[in-house]
């Protein structure tokens, strides 16, 4: 496993793992920020309730994600911290956009999570603290992100994003790369005794920090994959709130993780 700092992303909008960025020229990836790929940038399209309420921002926001990015179509969910990942096995054609202004933008059924082998199509999930996982199989050029809270962890959402990979596109986790980008850090996440038990990892007497991403690195390990190919992001929503948002922080903006292949 090893540390990498997110840096200003040449490909698309955002911060992005720069030694991704250098090895392969046709993957699109990052994670937005409150400034990139418009000033205010917020791509929140559901309330935590789950009801329909996209940011005033949104619209500007997606529709320049998809002009940086350089690809035609994003799709994206609501979220519902759980373990369903989907497949995407075609490009989405003649569904309606999910947001008036935005002609690429389409909404898939609830999950946390998207696979593709499918060149054109950005993947995308909207976090703020909850880890984004962005996962390439550079040989076959099979793509996924998946949304990474608590629940979710504890859920296997990141071992069944492998599974689908592997069974899917002939992705097997051996031969995937690993990203855990911008999410909250240890020091600024403090939880209650039942995520630790949820999750697997003991149960301290009081409310106690927990490194999120090191669970899933442990997970992604045990589920097949090479500690060589993991890399965790050293930046943390909540110690740099002025350039992400933070669920914890106390904002209501999410940003977005995406990744995509260039036709
Ligand atoms: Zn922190």
């Amino acid at each position: 496993m090893t540390l990498v700092r997110d840096e200003p992303s040449v490909r698309g909008p955002g911060v992005a793992n720069p030694h991704w960025e250098r090895e392969w020229p046709w993957l699109v990836h990052g994670v937005t920020t409150r400034r990139a790929p418009v000033d205010g940038a917020d791509f929140r399209l559901f309330d935590a309730d789950g009801s329909w309420n996209p940011s005033p921002e949104a619209e500007a926001s997606w529709r320049a994600l998809l002009d940086a990015s350089g690809l035609e179509v994003a799709v994206a969910a609501r979220q519902v911290h759980g373990r369903e990942v989907r497949p995407l096995r075609s490009r989405p054609a003649g569904a309606p956009s999910a947001l008036p202004g935005v002609e690429g933008l389409r909404l898939r059924d609830p999950c946390d999570g998207h696979v593709t082998g499918e060149a054109g199509v950005l993947l995308a999930v909207t976090v703020a603290d909850c880890v984004p996982v962005l996962m390439v199989h550079p040989g076959r050029r099979v793509v996924a992100v998946v949304h990474a809270g608590w629940r979710g962890v504890a859920a296997g959402v990141l071992e069944g994003s492998l599974e689908l990979m592997a069974r899917e596109q002939g992705a097997p986790a051996g031969e995937v790369r690993v990203h855990l980008g911008p999410a909250i850090c240890g020091r600024c996440y403090e939880v209650g005794p039942e995520v630790f038990e949820a999750l697997g990892l003991g149960s301290p007497p009081s409310p106690a920090h927990l490194d999120l991403r090191r669970a899933l690195v442990d997970r992604a390990r045990t589920a097949g994959v090479d500690g060589r190919h993991i890399s965790v992001s050293e930046r943390c929503t909540r110690c740099e709130r002025d350039v992400f948002y933070s669920h914890r922080g106390g904002d209501a903006g999410r940003q977005v993780a995406y990744i995509g292949v260039r036709s």
